[in-house]
């Protein structure tokens, strides 16, 4: 019966982390560090959790449509902004590009970046242009985003970039606004860990949506929470072409309290910050500068691949970049986990 499934998905899709009880199993190594996914290593704000358990026990109901709790605390925590939710910022990139592509138009992508853009656009039926970022620092082009960004409906730019860490200056994505003709799609999911802010932007142009996640900072990834700044004539249809009722009520109540807990991630971010240097420092390899959680390293002459095994091998669980389109095949990509993760992490690629 395969003859039914539409060829874009006869292969490819999505990478997903290896799994450390598979990876525990076939080593035989009894302690995994888990470094693939650039989640907060640990658990959630209490806030969060309560919340959550409160909401299980109204499950029989279906959830507000609009998720009025969640963007009411956001509204409470930004002071203003209209905003989207979703299941996950995966859930949001989805639903944007329904919304506004239709099969034929094209999505640009400055790249290489996170993969789950092109796999939306493709699902969508979209062409997509990839802008190559500049090889050396990973900046954007933005002359020929703006190029490719006058026909296209989206454009996109991740920053801080999944997976090379850099951020792009708000000057740039300003200029890409003022010249393209649809939306920039600004992924900021990594935004906690930076300094860069895009915010203002929002005040000025009609054509930028910043997209969030609780999946990082919030130790959230778990429940599934994404929220974007949208320009206001963009949230009825958003609501529109989304997935009726897609988050949940004990996610979205979990979002809401986590908001009010602000000291929860500020440990973590500090951790991150700490753990930045110590891998520029201490790591044999060269280490990309991040803005981010997580750190790009160039494993040559190894191959990210090799390199992965490697580390599997010594209970290390690390991505390698070789799915990322438009990289060479000798990164790897490491989040920042707890101390001995990252002690162990720093060991064992060294003895590699
Ligand atoms: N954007 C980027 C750049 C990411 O790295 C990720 C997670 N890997 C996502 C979006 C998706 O985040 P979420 O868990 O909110 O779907």
């Amino acid at each position: 019966m395969e003859h039914l499934v539409r060829p874009c998905y006869k292969q490819g899709g999505y990478v997903f982390a290896e799994k450390a009880e598979a990876i525990a199993q076939e080593y035989g190594v009894a302690r995994i560090a888990r470094l693939a996914s650039n989640e907060n290593p640990y658990p959630p704000s209490g806030l969060a959790v309560t919340a959550a358990e409160r909401e299980l026990n109204g499950s029989n109901r279906y959830p507000d449509e609009r998720v009025n709790v969640l963007t009411q605390a956001l509204t409470s925590c930004y002071g203003s902004g209209h905003f989207l939710t979703g299941v996950g910022m995966d859930g949001i990139i989805e639903t944007l590009i329904r919304t506004l592509v239709e099969p034929g138009e094209t999505v640009a992508i400055a790249t290489p970046t996170f993969s789950f853009y092109g796999l939306a656009a493709m699902a969508q039926g979209a062409k997509v242009t990839a802008v190559p970022r500049d090889p050396s620092d990973f900046s954007i082009d933005a002359g020929q985003l703006i190029r490719a960004g006058k026909t296209a409906k989206v454009t996109v730019i991740c920053s801080p970039n999944n997976p090379t860490g850099n951020a792009t200056p708000v000057t740039d994505v300003g200029e890409v606004l003022d010249g393209i003709g649809g939306i920039v799609f600004l992924d900021n999911a990594y935004v906690e860990f930076s300094d860069c802010d895009y915010l203002p932007l929002m005040k000025k142009h009609e054509n930028l949506v910043i997209g969030r996640t609780f999946s990082k900072a919030y130790s959230l990834a778990g429940m599934r929470i994404g929220y974007a700044f949208a320009p206001a004539w963009l949230v009825p249809y958003y609501l529109r072409a989304g997935t009726p009722f897609a988050v949940n009520t004990v996610s979205a109540a979990a979002a809401a309290a986590a908001l009010k807990d602000p000291e929860h991630p500020k440990r973590y971010i500090a951790q991150v910050k700490r753990w930045r240097t110590r891998f520029a420092a201490e790591v044999k390899y060269p280490v990309l500068p991040s803005d981010a959680n997580f750190m790009m390293v160039d494993v040559s002459p190894h191959s990210g691949d090799r390199m992965v095994e490697n580390l599997a091998r010594r209970g290390v669980i690390v991505r390698s970049c070789r799915s990322f389109d438009g990289l060479p095949d000798h990164y790897i990509r490491v989040s920042i986990g707890q101390d001995w993760e990252n002690e162990l992490f720093i060991r064992e690629i060294n003895s590699v």
